[in-house]
């Protein structure tokens, strides 16, 4: 298969590439002085609002969504370059409003949303107005095993009662994320995959508490933020609830796949840069008379990265291709081999390129421990490798038998 991009993509490719080099680049360092200016830690820097209404007048909007739904009908394929450029700063997707968990929870809405939860929940996340979460993963159950999820979720009249605890909320600390989606169970003796349903909360329901704010080894991902929750008697309307009870998992089938490939087209981002970044510095520092550059050792690091990087895009590039013309299910051990693959490749050549830098590599200056500090709980988030090894190695031996 030759991934060559059409000249629809190509040309998208470089708009996006000229937003980054106009706009992004040159306001990475405002936008960390304006992060931490008022000693707020979920204080948005203004910054932000003004590159998302540059790309809004651009059109560069939506970049994800068919155009049917609002965006740019972009396929998965094309999409995928668009993604790796804005990977390459950790929050430029925001600006495009392309930025997760919103572009998932903005395809459930529209894929399964009702007319009324659409005007109330989407529009405004369409609009990027306001920000979303998504509520699975609890802290007293094993969660890479969805089936484990125990938050209850009871009808009572014309609404539902909520109780139970969940974790790893990314996003729950945004002043602007309005709307959560949880997932939780109806009916715990309904077959295995029909007891879960999700549900759409409103984070300053009665009976909700913010229980603490969890760092990402040490960081605390301000603006957005990690957060423990937990749901006390939290009363919601009947309405909130997402395609009806026990219909979870087939939501979270059709979530996950596109959630995850976006994932890893940033990842490939975040490891050209940083590669990027090492062979600059490489050429730049001598020790023992020679430029680390023209040292083989360093020569045959650069050559392994280089060769991974462009393993994992092809890989990243043939997954898009399968969902796009064999659809999400199909796809499905594309879809895990990348989550594997991608970040485990950019966890590499992150480690790789701290070793170049030495000292300045731990320090923050040149931003590479945050980038593994990132990148690294990509191997846990939305399931842990060995979960999606064991999709992989499933449909492997189903081949054999
Ligand atoms: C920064 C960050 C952001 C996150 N954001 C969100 C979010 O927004 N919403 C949300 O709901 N969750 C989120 N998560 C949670 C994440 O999806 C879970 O941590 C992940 O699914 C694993 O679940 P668990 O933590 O319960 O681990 P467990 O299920 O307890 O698993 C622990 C370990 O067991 C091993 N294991 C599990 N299954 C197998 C197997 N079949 N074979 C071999 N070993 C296995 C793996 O090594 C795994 O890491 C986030 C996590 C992080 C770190």
């Amino acid at each position: 298969m030759i991934f060559d991009y059409s000249e629809h993509t190509q040309h998208m490719i470089n708009r996006v590439r000229r937003f980054m080099d106009e706009y992004i680049y040159p306001n990475e360092q405002l936008y960390e002085e304006q992060l931490r200016s008022t000693g707020e830690l979920w204080y948005e820097p203004p910054i932000l609002e003004e590159l998302k209404a540059e790309a809004k007048k651009q059109n560069l909007w939506n970049l994800f969504l068919p155009e049917s739904d609002g965006g740019a009908g972009l396929t998965n394929l094309e999409y995928a370059p668009l993604a790796e450029e804005m990977g390459k700063v950790l929050w430029a997707s925001e600006v495009f409003n392309c930025s997760a968990p919103d572009t998932g929870n903005m395809e459930v809405l529209e894929r399964y949303g009702t007319d009324e939860q659409k005007e109330r929940w989407l529009k405004p996340l369409l609009a990027g107005e306001i920000r979303s979460a998504f509520l699975m993963t609890e802290p007293d159950v094993a969660s890479s095993d969805a089936r484990n999820i125990s938050t209850s979720i009871v009808r009572d009249g014309d609404e539902y009662i909520i109780n139970g605890r969940k974790w790893w909320s990314s996003g729950v600390y945004n002043p602007r994320c309005n709307i959560w989606i949880v997932m939780g169970k109806t009916d715990p003796d309904a077959p295995t995959y029909t007891q879960q349903s999700m549900i759409l909360v409103e984070p300053d329901t009665s009976g909700v508490e913010f229980v603490r704010h969890l760092p990402v080894m040490g960081y605390d991902d301000s603006p957005h933020g990690h957060g423990e929750i937990a749901f006390d008697n939290v009363r919601v309307p009947a309405a909130n609830m997402l395609l009806g009870e026990g219909r979870g998992f087939e939501i979270a089938q059709g979530r996950l796949g596109p959630g995850r490939i976006h994932h890893c087209m940033r990842t490939i981002g975040v490891a050209e840069r940083v590669l990027g970044m090492m062979c600059q510095r490489l050429t730049e520092r001598k020790a023992f008379g020679q430029v680390l550059s023209d040292m083989t050792l360093w020569q045959q690091r650069v050559g392994e990265a280089r060769i991974k990087i462009n393993q994992a895009r092809l890989l990243t590039l043939d997954a898009a291709h399968k969902m796009d013309t064999i659809g999400n299910k199909a796809a499905r051990a594309e879809i895990a081999m990348i989550k594997v693959a991608a970040p485990r490749m950019a966890c590499e050549i992150i480690d790789m390129a701290i070793q170049a830098f030495g000292g300045a590599g731990i320090a923050p200056d040149f931003n590479l421990p945050y980038y593994y500090a990132q990148i690294r709980t990509l191997r846990l988030a939305d399931g842990p490798d060995e979960v999606h090894n064991r999709t992989i190695a499933r449909l492997e031996f189903k081949k054999h038998m």
